[in-house]
């Protein structure tokens, strides 16, 4: 991503953050930053060896804690499966996610599909079950690696 489609995206954060009453902090911003320019998605320890270069003091906490508040206000998503992070790609409005992770070049894809979504919730629902939130990982190739 180019440095001028980073800074779009970073302003646009911090202004849904104004409007939550919620801080986006330098070392947060930071990350987001790291987040936007990053093809596919990384783990917190290489997030911590880019966040070193502009926070030199930056220690395991603080990506965490910035990765918490990114991932509460919907702008991060986390791979369970691959224990990293990816930028979401319309943060604007909160989403079911169901994400296309390549296996290969690492590139994640997000998918929006309700129809998932309501049939996971209604499976769910006929078993007492109230679902709060729900990310599907699809592992495999993109189109690019086929
Ligand atoms: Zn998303
Ligand atoms: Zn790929």
């Amino acid at each position: 991503m180019n440095t001028q489609e980073t800074q779009r995206l970073v302003n646009k954060a911090e202004k849904l953050c104004e409007q939550r009453g919620a801080r986006l902090t330098p070392a947060r911003r930071e990350v987001f930053e790291i987040l936007a320019e990053q093809e596919g998605a990384i783990g917190a320890y290489d997030l911590l060896d880019k966040l070193k270069a502009a926070v030199p003091n930056a220690k395991p906490p603080t990506i965490y804690r910035a990765l918490d508040f990114l991932q509460e206000q919907g702008f991060v998503h986390k791979i369970t499966s691959s224990n990293s992070y990816v930028l979401c790609s319309h943060f604007d409005h909160q989403h079911p996610v169901q994400m296309l992770i390549c296996e290969r070049c690492g590139s994640v894809q997000e998918i929006q599909s309700d129809g998932v979504y309501d049939a996971l919730k209604k499976q769910a629902e006929g078993q007492g079950f109230l679902v709060a939130s729900q990310t599907i990982e699809a592992h495999g190739l993109c189109k690019d690696c086929r």
